[in-house]
């Protein structure tokens, strides 16, 4: 399969959607991105990279972060960890308040917002240092030591971040969280403020297509654990956008609001694209066009 033919077709055929969309602005760094970038990197299990444009430039990974943070907390607790939270889709958006409510603290799932806290919650209890742990883990992951977190933007997300205050509140008050309320939700944001290129996230999510066990930087997943991070990435992974995502697409992924997805071919390829500008579901208009032009022109996805 020429994969490098392949990504270079894709980038010729997405440029007319290069101007839809907008970037994240509801997080005031973030809103300085330049909108207009792209890069795609596409690592194979044999070892090969094929990359394009700026697969090398740093973004801010925003909720990729919670595939990361989910690996731990399962390493850590096991299935012990689906007792405060569930694995259904929200069919919601990812910062949404409703079900949370109705469902009396217990998040759909570890990816929307309201499931990402409760998991920072649970590293919180278990690591003695839960915010050298998670750089640690991604850095063992990634192979690069200077992936780090992005303070301003983390501060920045923090200072406006009423509605994830306001899910922290929730899950304080039913007793999902059991951390200081500040403390979780500054975990958190910096969780979502790590920055990576594609190469580097392309990099990280091998681990999670070879369904054998790893152990990176001391935390192990079983391929059994894989595979179901796996499955809860295909269910849950783009918020209300998911079903559509798995229709065009047809691999398991996760979409951050730095306007990154990463996708998995399992034991295949791992591959991450970026583009900053959305759509109205908070993933990139242009990430999304590219997997799924990816998956057609190579035949290839799990369905
Ligand atoms: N930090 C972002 C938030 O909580 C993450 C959301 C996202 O990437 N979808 O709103």
């Amino acid at each position: 399969m020429d994969y490098q033919k392949i990504l270079e077709d894709i980038y010729q055929e997405i440029l007319p959607f290069a101007s839809i969309g907008r970037q994240a602005d509801y997080i005031p760094a973030l809103a300085k991105t330049d909108p207009d970038q792209f890069g795609m990197c596409l690592k194979t299990v044999t070892g090969e990279t094929y990359e394009i444009m700026q697969s090398d430039t740093r973004f801010s990974i925003q909720s990729i972060a919670k595939v990361f943070a989910l690996a731990m907390g399962l390493s850590l607790k096991g299935e012990d960890l689906w007792k405060n939270v569930g694995k259904e889709p929200s069919g919601t958006a990812f910062n949404s308040m409703i079900q949370l409510e109705m469902e009396k603290g217990m998040p759909r799932n570890p990816f929307i917002n309201a499931g990402a806290i409760v998991i920072a919650d649970l590293l919180l209890s278990e690591l003695e240092d839960a915010e050298a742990g998670f750089l640690g883990f991604i850095r063992a992951l990634a192979g690069n030591d200077t992936i780090d977190y992005n303070m301003e933007v983390a501060i920045s997300e923090r200072e406006n971040g009423y509605l994830n205050a306001a899910i922290a509140n929730l899950l304080k008050y039913y007793g999902t969280i059991s951390n200081d309320i500040e403390k979780v939700l500054m975990f958190y944001f910096k969780m979502c403020s790590v920055e990576m290129s594609c190469r580097e996230l392309a990099n990280a999510f091998l681990a999670f297509t070879n369904h054998t066990s790893f152990e990176y930087a001391g935390y192990r997943l079983s391929s059994s654990r894989i595979k179901r991070l796996n499955a809860v990435m295909q269910t849950c992974g783009f918020y209300d956008e998911a079903g559509e995502f798995s229709y065009l697409v047809g691999l398991p992924g996760k979409s951050g609001v730095g306007g990154g997805i990463v996708a998995i071919h399992p034991l295949r390829y791992s591959v991450a694209v970026w583009s900053p500008r959305l759509n109205s579901k908070g993933n990139s208009v242009m990430g999304i066009k590219a997997l799924e032009l990816l998956t057609t022109y190579t035949q290839e996805s799990i369905f």
